[in-house]
């Protein structure tokens, strides 16, 4: 088929119903990468992932490991205080170092996370000027979830749930591989 400038133009429709149907949501796609991003993460007790995002673009990603050029909890073990490992930056504290280092602005931002943050890190977030917050599972915290209600009537954060259903990804991957 040739268009009105006289270019070729070729449109498999079963192949392009195919990409479609594949082809993973924005929400889907970012949380995908901070799962992703997650697998690097260095201490065994929980491995999060994050990915901050503005207009499409990925801006920063980050992972919860010691930090740079210390030991690592999986070589060194976690500093346990109060059941919290002491040893390990967090992911959403690695997105904003990452910013920091490399200059790039937050503001306006959303956030993809694994889990749901703790209130330092809510805090964190708020102040680094990210407006969104995505998370995948939750990670009960009574303090992040007061804070939340307060930072959510006054508009300054606003934060959802978002789960990759496990059949997606599959799909994902096979698609990836086959
Ligand atoms: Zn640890
Ligand atoms: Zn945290």
């Amino acid at each position: 088929m040739k268009d009105e400038d006289g270019f070729e133009v070729v449109l498999d429709r079963k192949k392009a119903e195919r990409v479609r149907r594949v082809r993973p949501s924005k929400d889907e796609y970012f949380m995908l990468i901070a799962k992703f991003v997650s697998l690097r993460a260095t201490c065994p007790r929980l491995r999060v992932g994050a990915v901050a995002v503005k207009d499409g673009y990925i801006l920063a990603t980050g992972y919860n490991g010691a930090p740079r050029g210390m030991d690592h909890c999986i070589d060194k073990g976690c500093i346990v205080v109060d059941g919290h490992c002491h040893r390990a930056v967090h992911a959403e504290q690695n997105v904003i170092a990452m910013a920091a280092r490399k200059g790039i602005s937050l503001e306006g931002a959303t956030l993809y996370v694994t889990h749901f943050p703790c209130d330092t890190c809510l805090k964190l977030l708020i102040n680094a000027g990210i407006k969104e917050i995505v998370y995948e599972e939750m990670y009960p915290n009574s303090v992040t979830e007061l804070l939340l209600r307060e930072a959510e009537d006054k508009g300054i954060i606003r934060i959802r749930q978002f789960r990759l259903r496990e059949e997606r990804v599959r799909e994902f991957l096979r698609e990836l591989f086959e």
